[in-house]
């Protein structure tokens, strides 16, 4: 059972194949037997998921209906659930239970849902390995001495290891499409404002967003269509109406025109890399696509601007955590300054740290004009050299990430080397652009994603290729050894 998909699950649920408190069950087990292993999870919550499944089951009886009506899903561990500790895998909320749902929650649970627990995270969500967290690092089920990609790490190993079909995500440089290309996923981050951010711990505001992580695109229509929508809480979210994703999946790709940027083959992308993005192509013309090579001139800039731009929001974000109000105080406070000092001193750890200096730094007076302006201006010249870019193609492709899944501990004392990886999916973020990353192949045993790009509020084109492109390719269905 716990191979089935969202999409399956949906069929045997309304078939009555099983119930979702049989598959609950099972998959709580499997999580119990095998996340050892991976460390995926930071909690788990058997007693709401077993209450949901029945609650799930008691209203199919009734004769409703609905894809994820008995579904399980987990959520990354920055999404608020009332109740539940959310850690956003810090020592910081290591004792913090949510007060309320965040709104892709309370949407999920009215749409069904069974959630079976919080997944492991880098910490406060920055990084690109998992390895952050304050519960330790997360293994990649297809080499368990790699990183899974982050900082939806917990996130993307569970559903890779077939714990569970499907688990939210968020994305503020790369955090689902990564971690998707790593453990061989299917993940999307939406066009931002398209993802309710309310009750979403922040890392970056004007980049994060939330978004589906699951085996295939059909289930990631599935997850998204429960997430999306409109909503008065979150004064970035746009209202503008949510298409039927699943309707859409099945476009003809005829006429469909690619955009392949030069830029991405520059030196530091893995030739075999190369070649998986190439034969992607290929596959996607034999369905009628047309090619064509464009540029994307700034690309250069986007990690220096986002590394300045990411830090300074999460210094802003980060200053509500001082030990006075929630989360961790330090014992025997000599004062308020020492209160202050070693709550935060104590309860974040090095990397959350180490971004907000930067970002104090490049937010100060002196400092501001020379790199925190400087960086909003390219970030507007990325932007338009998409909205160019759009204007001859419907769909940018490209790899996700220039390397597949590196050693864990590798990248440790070098952070840059970490921050140069996120170079194929940070300007989506800076632009606000939909993307999606897909599997595409192996290069020594580890995953290899294709990441397609499309214009605002196009997640359903995003969709309607990567699911032609898997109804004939079969890279999504290869399984890790052992799971
Ligand atoms: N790796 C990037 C960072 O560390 C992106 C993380 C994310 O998308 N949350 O900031």
């Amino acid at each position: 059972m716990h191979q089935l998909t969202l999409a399956e699950i949906a069929r045997g649920l309304a078939d009555k194949k099983f119930s979702s408190e049989e598959l609950t069950k099972v998959l709580l087990a499997r999580i119990a037997q095998l996340d050892p292993q991976l460390n995926s999870f930071i909690s788990l919550t058997e007693d709401l998921a077993l209450q949901q499944a029945k609650a799930a089951d008691a209203r199919r009886a009734n004769g409703e209906s609905g894809a994820l009506l008995g579904a399980p899903i987990a959520h990354k561990d920055l999404f608020c659930t009332q109740g539940i500790r959310t850690s956003c895998g810090s020592k910081m909320l290591d004792n913090f239970k949510a007060p309320y749902d965040a709104t892709v929650v309370a949407k999920l649970a009215a749409a069904g849902a069974v959630t079976l627990g919080k997944t492991n995270m880098d910490e406060f969500a920055m990084g690109s390995a998992n390895e952050s967290s304050y519960y330790g690092p997360v293994k990649n089920p297809w080499n368990q001495e790699c990183v899974p990609g982050g900082s939806s790490g917990g996130s993307a190993a569970a559903v890779a290891a077939r714990l569970l079909p499907a688990a939210t995500a968020t994305d503020t440089g790369g955090s689902i499409r990564q971690p998707a290309a790593f453990t061989n996923l299917t993940g999307l981050k939406p066009t931002y404002g398209r993802v309710s951010r309310w009750g979403m711990i922040a890392y970056a505001s004007s980049l994060d967003q939330g978004g589906p992580l699951a085996r295939t695109a059909e289930d990631c229509a599935i997850l998204l269509q429960g997430m999306a929508g409109f909503d008065p809480q979150d004064s970035t979210s746009i209202d503008e109406p949510v298409p039927d994703y699943s309707a859409g999946l099945n476009g003809s790709l005829q006429g469909l025109r690619i955009g392949v940027p030069k830029e991405y083959f520059s030196a530091g992308l893995d030739p075999r890399i190369a070649d998986l993005v190439m034969a992607s192509v290929e596959e996607l013309k034999k369905l009628g696509a047309v090619v064509k090579e464009i540029s994307l001139p700034n690309m250069q800039h986007a990690i220096p601007a986002y590394y300045v731009i990411a830090p300074a929001e999460a210094s802003s974000n980060l200053s509500r955590f001082d030990g006075v109000r929630f989360g961790y105080r330090c014992e025997d406070p000599k004062n308020l300054e020492d209160l202050y000092k070693r709550s935060r001193g104590e309860g974040f750890g090095p990397e959350v740290q180490r971004r907000i200096m930067v970002g104090a730094y490049a937010l100060s007076a002196g400092y501001y004009d020379a790199y925190y302006l400087k960086a909003q201006k390219i970030r507007r010249l990325i932007k338009n050299d998409f909205m160019a870019a759009f204007n001859e193609v419907d769909i940018i492709l490209g790899p996700t990430t220039p390397n597949p899944a590196w050693k864990l501990g590798a990248k440790n004392n070098d952070p840059v080397s970490e921050y140069l990886e996120d170079v194929y999916t940070i300007t989506a973020n800076l632009a606000g652009l939909p993307g999606l990353s897909m599997p595409a192949g192996f290069v020594d045993g580890l995953p290899v994603g294709v990441q397609l790009l499309a214009p605002y509020f196009q997640e359903g084109r995003l969709l309607n290729v990567a699911h032609q492109y898997q109804l004939n390719t079969d890279w999504h269905t290869r399984t890790p050894t052992g799971f």
